[in-house]
């Protein structure tokens, strides 16, 4: 995996799964625990959210774009281009430097 992009995606990923693992071992290694299930259910919804909120603002600020490969950003592909969030960076057209503003 290469590319700035999808190693932030990566790494938003593993830092949900860290987060997972931690539960699991706060629950005793007991997956089936309900508490266990509804802090799983929280972790991702908040991660994914916070996820989806990133990719959404380095869009808004013109930095990537939608990924051919059309994956949502809710599962690791090994696409080269965007790593399975589904944005990749932004092809600027070479001209004249322009001041972002
Ligand atoms: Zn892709």
């Amino acid at each position: 995996m290469t590319g700035l992009y999808p190693q932030i995606f990566h790494e938003q990923i593993q830092l949900m799964k860290d987060m997972l693992e931690r539960g699991e071992m706060i629950f005793g290694g007991d997956r089936d625990n309900p508490g266990y299930r509804r802090f799983k259910q929280e972790t991702m919804r908040v991660h994914y959210n916070a996820i989806d909120s990133f990719w959404s603002m380095m869009q808004q600020a013109g930095l990537v774009e939608k990924c051919d490969c059309g994956v949502m950003a809710r599962r690791y592909t090994e696409c080269p281009l965007c790593g399975g969030s589904g944005f990749k960076a932004k092809e600027v057209p070479s001209g004249p430097d322009q001041d972002p503003g």
